[in-house]
């Protein structure tokens, strides 16, 4: 599948691409992001909810692994890093194959439970204020929109 590539100079430059993505996700869409501690997950999830519509102050989720939100579709906030090493499923297949869209960070921790067809975001630390931002899109949907919001 296509990869593309964007560079990030700051905290607001990630969370207005990430606004644009989300302004273009539709119900039913699952993203997954990864990256190490400190890359920007939790401040592209906070672009993203402002693209969707949702009017609260997304926060890391780390104690409550899924958080949900309302903007225009439900928007569904997981961060199951804590679900390393058990393969806990915590009927993820409604969340994914539900009206809403997802975000899953550190998805990998949950590799199996995830649809074949998602936006794969990875956040790759470059320096203090910049990031690496590469897409990878699973079905031709998601190329659509990388093309679109990357051009
Ligand atoms: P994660 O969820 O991946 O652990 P966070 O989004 O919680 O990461 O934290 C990212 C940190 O990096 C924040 O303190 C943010 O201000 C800082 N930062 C600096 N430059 C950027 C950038 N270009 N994009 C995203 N975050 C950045
Ligand atoms: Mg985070």
């Amino acid at each position: 599948m296509a990869t593309y590539q964007w560079t990030s100079t700051s905290p607001e430059e990630t969370m207005q691409f990430a606004e644009r993505l989300g302004k273009l996700l539709q119900s039913g869409d699952v993203c997954t992001l990864e990256g190490d501690l400190g890359a920007g997950k939790t401040t592209f999830t906070k672009g993203l909810g402002l693209g969707l519509g949702v009017k609260r102050t997304i926060n890391s989720p780390t104690f409550t692994i899924i958080k949900e939100y309302q903007g225009r579709v439900p928007f569904y906030h997981m961060d199951v890093y804590r679900l390393e090493d058990s393969d806990e499923d915590l009927g993820f297949d409604e969340y994914f194959e539900g009206e809403g869209v997802c975000v899953v960070e550190w998805a990998h921790f949950i590799e199996e439970f995830l649809p074949e067809e998602r936006l794969a975001i990875r956040i790759a630390y470059e320096d203090e204020t910049h990031r690496t931002i590469v897409l990878e899109a699973g079905s031709d949907h998601f190329d659509k929109l990388c093309k679109e919001i990357t051009s």
